[in-house]
């Protein structure tokens, strides 16, 4: 019961009606009722139900009571739920609505001048008509607020009184949900983290279509630094609020890197460089069950995501390579990094690991025989197998019994 006011607050999640009828509608559902449970368990105790493609979401005792606000937020992050409401559960009485419906939006229409009513009326048996109860609801705010007047074309706010089946709901507004398909639904992937803008944005792109996250670093201590492994990390927890639980593996590739410069020539070397993480992540992908390898590479962006860039990376990947962001501008990007909270982490100061290796003239062009020709003047795959099993495992966001981030050996 809501400390203040003397009706019971509850959220109501809203699904994509569309998207349900294309997919198996029991999975999704089931799903997303995980996935919902997951992220409350972390806030308190809630009762999460669903009925009729709409979630429920009710605090059981004072403590959750308190901290629907958080509840709330984190539900407006998950993918799936196109509208989020906060509202109040009221019997099916027009006299009991009538009087709970100017405490439930006494602070939302504070702020404004013109209102409508919205009726939603899914329980046929309700004794009045959708215009008969937005009639009276209406009088009621307006005798209530004198200030206010109603809009029907413009308001600038909606009031919401929905009929359903075991009780009325009321509530001034509702907030957007982050749309999508339910993290889950889409089979699992490997996403190729760097602590850049883009590959947290191509991470979210595909969380967003149900696919569910694993990632691997590539790090090369000394010539990166603790901080730009933090760095990765906070991303990687950043990203775990709207993408899940997210098995992180950290690979050393400094020996890796090391032997490429010492071996082969310099205008390749960033593409090679490149070929190996891509081959080692497809082998992580494997071992983690992972439909395809993500990266976050934009087609023109740099030298190495040029066309024939980009075509000797994929040759070496043996699952299917997803680059969400191929056609987007670094704007539009940045605008996803923005929306999904990681812009400002992307953008922290840190020493960037290829400098020492870039090369200087990088080639655009490549070819893939020289490529070939390259990698055959080392053995390069105990370099691999050696950075692989030197791996670090980072599970990162809790667990649904509210653990710390969990770390053990890959
Ligand atoms: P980002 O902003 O994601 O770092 P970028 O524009 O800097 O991308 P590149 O550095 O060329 O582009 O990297 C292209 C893609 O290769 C990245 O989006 C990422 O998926 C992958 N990648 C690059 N470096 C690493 C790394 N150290 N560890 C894991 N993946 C990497
Ligand atoms: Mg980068």
């Amino acid at each position: 019961m809501n400390r203040r006011m003397k009706y019971k607050e509850i959220i109501l999640l809203k699904l994509g009606e569309i998207v349900l009828k294309g997919l198996n509608r029991t999975n999704f559902e089931q799903q997303l009722l995980s996935n919902v449970r997951f992220r409350l368990s972390r806030i308190g105790n809630f009762h999460v139900s669903i009925l009729q493609s709409t979630v429920y979401i009710r605090p059981t005792d004072a403590e959750a009571d308190a901290r629907v606000t958080e509840a709330v937020e984190a539900m407006r992050l998950v993918y799936g739920v196109v509208v989020v409401c906060r509202t109040a559960e009221c019997p099916k009485d027009m006299a009991e609505i009538s009087r709970l419906l100017p405490e439930v939006c006494a602070d939302a229409l504070s702020g404004v001048s013109s209102f409508k009513v919205h009726v939603r009326r899914s329980d046929k048996k309700f004794p009045l008509t959708s215009p008969e109860i937005a009639a009276e609801a209406g009088g009621v705010l307006l005798e209530a607020f004198p200030h206010l007047s109603v809009d029907l074309d413009h308001p600038e706010m909606t009031v919401y009184v929905e009929i359903r089946d075991h009780a009325a709901y009321l509530h001034a507004g509702q907030l957007p949900g982050a749309g999508g398909l339910p993290v889950g639904t889409g089979g699992r992937g490997m996403l190729m983290l760097s602590g850049g803008i883009d590959s947290p944005v191509a991470g979210h792109m595909m969380a967003k279509r149900g696919v569910l996250l694993s990632a691997v670093h590539f790090e090369s201590p000394p010539y990166t630094s603790e901080r730009a492994r933090q760095k990765v990390l906070d991303l990687a927890a950043q990203m775990s609020l709207r993408c899940g639980r997210i098995r992180l593996y950290v690979v050393n590739a400094a020996p890796l890197m090391e032997a490429l410069r010492g071996a082969c020539q310099e205008d390749l070397f960033t593409l090679l460089l490149r070929r190996m993480m891509m081959r080692m992540a497809c082998e992580l992908a494997m071992r983690e069950d992972c439909g395809c390898v993500i990266t976050g590479e934009s087609l023109g962006q740099v030298a190495s995501q040029t066309m024939p860039s980009l075509a000797v990376t994929s040759e070496v990947c043996d699952r299917l390579l997803l680059r969400p962001l191929i056609g987007m501008d670094k704007e539009e990007i940045i605008r996803v990094a923005r929306a999904t909270d990681t812009f400002e982490i992307s953008t922290r100061p840190f020493e960037d690991c290829c400098t020492v290796f870039t090369p200087k003239h990088p080639n655009t062009k490549p070819k893939s025989d020289r490529l070939a020709a390259e990698e055959a003047k080392l053995d390069f795959e105990p370099l691999l197998r050696a950075a692989l099993d030197g791996a670090e495992l980072i599970v990162v966001g809790s667990s649904p019994r509210g653990e710390a981030e969990g770390r053990d050996r890959a």
